[in-house]
């Protein structure tokens, strides 16, 4: 880890100290400075770095006993936060990425509908256009942390008239 970013994450341990800071103060500011996603752009928690930065970053702290985002909001964190930063607008990351990070915003998962589970390609939710928006018209099940959750990520089925429409959780 460079030193640099040993020096950065000392700094913000000797600036809000985990025993005494809130957990959401601790993490907004861990975000704010670039010390969310290390290896994420800096628009969107991160410092440009590499994941071994991350994770050399996310054992200081956790050996400092700093609260650690995932563990409240697993599916945000391990999920959706790589997709909103993947293929989200600006928008998208200035608006999700730290709520999502301090866990004021819960996420889940919908794929698993009652009548699929491994064989994505058979699911029936179907993504409609409406305006500038998306409506979602079928059922989802199992989907873990729902009952907490302000927004969900969602894999609506394939158009029937798109190509691969024989994909599996298996193949
Ligand atoms: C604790 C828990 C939390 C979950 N949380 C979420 C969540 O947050 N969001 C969400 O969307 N889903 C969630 N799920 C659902 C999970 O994703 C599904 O259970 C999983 O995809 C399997 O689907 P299924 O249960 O319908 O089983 P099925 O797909 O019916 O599979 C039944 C059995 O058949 C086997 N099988 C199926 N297809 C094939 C194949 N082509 N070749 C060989 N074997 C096959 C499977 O391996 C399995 O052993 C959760 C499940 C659990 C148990």
């Amino acid at each position: 880890m460079s030193a640099n970013v040993e020096e950065l994450v000392d700094e913000l341990l000797a600036d809000l100290p985990p025993a005494t800071t809130p957990a959401k103060e601790f993490l907004g500011a861990q975000f704010d400075r670039g010390l969310a996603w290390l290896h994420y752009p800096k628009d969107c928690g991160g410092l440009g770095l590499t994941p071994k930065d991350q994770q050399l970053a996310q054992s200081r702290l956790a050996a400092a006993g700093a609260p650690i985002s995932g563990v409240k909001n697993p599916i945000g964190y391990g999920m959706c936060a790589p997709t909103i930063v993947s293929h989200g607008t600006d928008q998208h990351k200035k608006r999700y990425l730290r709520p999502l990070f301090t866990a004021e915003e819960i996420w889940c998962q919908l794929f698993s509908e009652p009548g699929s589970g491994s064989d994505v390609a058979s699911l029936s939710t179907r993504a409609v256009r409406d305006g500038d928006e998306w409506g979602l018209n079928g059922q989802k099940v199992w989907t873990t942390l729902a009952h907490l959750s302000k927004f969900g990520c969602s894999w609506p089925g394939p158009t029937p008239t798109s190509p691969n429409t024989r994909a599996s959780r298996h193949s």
